[in-house]
């Protein structure tokens, strides 16, 4: 198996796992039944709304 001859200098290696924070930021859409912003494939956050149906219960229900 190869082995690497040098080892990575603390300035490669820190350069190298750097990358992510160049990435953009975590993709958001739109809730199609409150209109909030909500990440991609989870259930709304706002209303707990997910493919048209409530999967997640809201802990505010008095309110409405
Ligand atoms: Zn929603």
């Amino acid at each position: 198996m190869a082995v690497p001859k040098y080892r990575t200098s603390r300035s490669k290696a820190r350069m190298r796992r750097n990358h992510w924070r160049k990435m953009d930021p975590v993709p958001s859409t739109e809730c199609p039944h409150c209109h909030e912003t909500k990440l991609p494939h989870r259930a709304c956050p706002h209303c707990g709304f997910y493919n048209g149906m409530e999967i997640v219960a809201r802990k505010e229900e008095a309110k409405e």
